[in-house]
């Protein structure tokens, strides 16, 4: 997941263009292949058997500094990707965006595919169920009147989701959604809180991307909470049946709002209680929880949360 690119004012959610240009080089590298859209939903929807890890590219919010920093490498390479647009601001014809006659270039190119982000970008887990619907629908029209069709796959923004979100979003058609959580998908991932690797300047350098291209999925059968919007069930009880044994796994969390190791207690070879001491004291409660496998490479299983106090 990208956001900003050459906007080194924001480092958390930049990339430099010359560290992408590396990071384009390191997939082909390490021979992996970019996919687009349709292909993703062949494997997740249509559940298509697929051979080897495969990479999407996903960038958020539709900034102007994406269409020309980015853009032109993508089209010159033919490297499929996903652009999640809110429209509010593009309406607006807000300068740091791009323009909608940008948004059609990128929709009629085949090479990238509009992804849905909301109209207004606001937190819509704070909203209520009406605003919500009124919010996603006012992306709906922007999407018909400009693009002439409405995405398929969705990007909560912030990756904030409740189990209320999640349905509104399956009720307006979409087949996928991603959020903002790390982790390697999976086909037996539920298709409406995929996970991705946010990729900046900090999480961008080579080692740690290498590192990332070196992942791999631990799939699971079910994860507890299951409703990621915590009211008052700050700490969470956070149970993971994995399909795998995990005995080796170490998890992580932000829990007291600092990063660090958390305690994991194994109900069985395959099944682990995260028990946090502590409760998330900021807006985003987050874990991961990393084992390496057999062939060398790195599982990886994360979820984000939002609270609600
Ligand atoms: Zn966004």
């Amino acid at each position: 997941m990208y956001h900003r690119f050459e906007e080194n004012k924001y480092p958390t959610t930049n990339i430099k263009t010359n560290d992408f240009k590396k990071q384009i080089e390191l997939i082909k590298d390490a021979k992996l292949e970019f996919i687009g859209v349709d292909q993703l939903l062949k494997i997740l929807v249509d559940k298509e058997p697929y051979a080897n890890k495969k990479i999407l590219l996903t960038i958020d919010d539709a900034f102007e500094s994406f269409y020309k920093n980015a853009w032109p490498i993508l089209k010159d390479k033919k490297i499929p990707f996903i652009l999640f647009v809110s429209t509010r601001e593009v309406n607006a014809k807000h300068p740091n965006y791009m323009t909608w006659d940008q948004i059609r270039e990128i929709h009629q190119s085949k090479i990238g595919t509009i992804g849905g982000h909301s109209f207004s970008h606001e937190y819509l887990v704070d909203f209520t169920k009406e605003d919500i619907i009124k919010d996603i629908q006012k992306s709906h029209d922007d999407y018909i009147k400009e693009l002439g069709s409405v995405p398929k796959i969705f990007s909560y923004p912030f990756g904030e989701y409740s189990n209320e979100i999640k349905k509104i979003v399956v009720d307006f058609g979409y087949k996928l959604a991603f959020g903002q959580h790390s982790g390697v998908i999976h086909q037996n991932e539920d298709m409406f809180e995929l996970p991705r690797f946010p990729i900046n300047e900090a999480y961008g350098k080579i080692d740690r991307f290498n590192f990332l291209l070196n992942t791999s999925p631990l799939p699971h059968k079910f994860n507890k909470p299951e409703d990621k919007l915590l009211t008052n069930n700050n700490p969470p009880n956070i149970e993971i049946e994995f399909l795998m044994n995990v005995k080796n796994i170490n998890c992580f969390s932000n829990e007291g709002d600092q990063w660090g190791p958390s305690e994991v207690t194994f109900l069985d070879d395959n099944w682990i209680r995260i028990i946090l001491k502590k409760k998330f004291e900021s807006r985003r409660g987050k874990f991961n929880c990393t084992m390496q496998l057999n062939d060398g490479s790195w599982g990886w299983f994360g979820r984000q949360f939002v609270i609600n106090n």
